[in-house]
């Protein structure tokens, strides 16, 4: 029996939260009679204490039934099959629920790990899942399908664009069109493209499945700013390759190796090889292969494909769980583009809450991540060569 790190959460239920809460959570999910009894669910054995469940997007949200488990302890053991019954989120009756986040171990299973490789493959269509002022605009039933304003007749498109001040509805009826369009996703020099679902209206331009140029338009709302996505069907369609360079600090982050050891009776002991030697490429190119690879931040990767002439300056740092006390070495990104500096946030192994910077001046007082003692900082040397 495997035992869960979760923070205790309130229990929901699923139809109670955002898709963007779910995505890539893994639930524990209250025995309810009424599942057992749903169409398609035969397959699933029963359970008196409830069910480990993964909830990823898949055009819609989908629940994987990944084994047994037991919410009032936290523990849960993985079904002994290789076939995983997956149904729609929208097809469950009121289930009780509560996310658990990602750990490494729970990201182990087959199952989840094919879930995520194949995430990582649409990591730039899935980028834009992560911006909040697009849910409005989303279907409730597939975040991946938006709704895009769509004007044929460029003269009155100016207008719109000019009046964009006002609400769509104020723009006549006869001159705008409603249509879906899917997998958003930034380009280059700040553009943005997505597939047509629907067909235009009035031009063969482009066709339903084209990739489409999307013109982002932020109008005044109700309850603030709102955005609005209008179709470009004439403008011209930007790549999305990523272009940084490297950024030169006037200082750079000390090379230095921290040892760390706790006291008696604890085994704790690791040294943390931190900082970068100038333009350090192994690490640069590291880091670029592991965002090509969809390993990045979301809103790091909008900018870096949006920008024109940004620059990423990086270095290893150690990083600690808010919650677990848990200890890991990640690279710290930061991207410089004009005025702007975006800089990357991790989630912990263990226990999948917010990391934070450990500042250098910090690491001499850090508690133990095992049995939460001070750590003695043993040793603080140079390092050289490449990891
Ligand atoms: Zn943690
Ligand atoms: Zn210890």
């Amino acid at each position: 029996m495997n035992k869960l790190k979760a923070k205790k959460i309130k229990r929901h239920t699923l139809k109670t939260y955002e898709f963007w809460q779910l995505d890539e959570k893994f639930l524990l999910v209250w025995p309810d009679s009424k599942l057992l009894g749903q169409a398609g669910m035969e397959a699933l054995p029963e359970s008196k204490s409830g069910y480990l469940a993964y909830a990823y997007l898949q055009g819609p949200l989908q629940i994987a039934f990944l084994g047994q488990a037991n919410p009032a302890d936290s523990t849960y053991t993985y079904f002994e099959t290789d076939a995983i019954l997956v149904v729609p989120a929208a097809s469950l009756p009121q289930l009780l629920v509560m996310p658990v986040k990602p750990t490494r171990e729970l990201e182990a299973h087959p199952f989840v790990e094919q879930v995520l490789a194949a995430h990582a493959a649409q990591a730039l269509e899935r980028s834009t899942l992560a911006l909040r002022s697009l849910d409005p605009l989303r279907q409730p039933d597939d975040p991946s399908v938006l709704i895009a304003a769509f004007i044929r007749d460029e003269a009155k498109k100016q207008k719109a664009y000019e009046e964009k001040g006002q609400e769509a509805s104020e723009v006549p009826d006869s001159a705008i069109t409603f249509v879906r369009i899917k997998d958003l996703k930034p380009a280059n020099q700040g553009s943005w493209r997505a597939v047509l679902v629907d067909r235009l209206p009035g031009t063969r331009l482009k066709k339903k499945g084209d990739d489409v140029a999307i013109s982002w338009v932020t109008v005044p709302g109700e309850e603030g700013e709102a955005v609005m996505l209008f179709v470009d069907h004439t403008a011209p369609l930007a790549g999305t390759d990523i272009h940084v360079t490297v950024h030169r600090p006037s200082r750079l982050p000390w090379r230095l190796a921290y040892e760390l050891a706790c006291g008696e009776g604890c085994p704790y002991h690791e040294t943390f090889l931190l900082g970068r030697q100038g333009e350090d490429s192994a690490l640069f190119k590291e880091i670029l292969d592991s965002i090509r690879a969809g390993q990045a931040d979301p809103l790091l990767l909008i900018e870096m494909v949006q920008c024109e002439d940004c620059q990423l300056d990086f270095s290893r740092e150690l990083y600690r769980c808010r919650n677990c006390g848990n200890l890991e070495v990640m690279p710290r990104l930061r991207l410089i583009s004009g005025d702007k500096t975006i800089s990357s946030s991790y989630s912990c192994s263990q226990c999948g809450e917010r990391m934070s910077q450990v500042k250098r001046n910090q690491i001499a007082s850090l508690d133990c991540p095992e049995c939460r003692k001070p750590l003695n900082l043993v040793s603080e040397k140079q390092w050289s060569g490449a990891l």
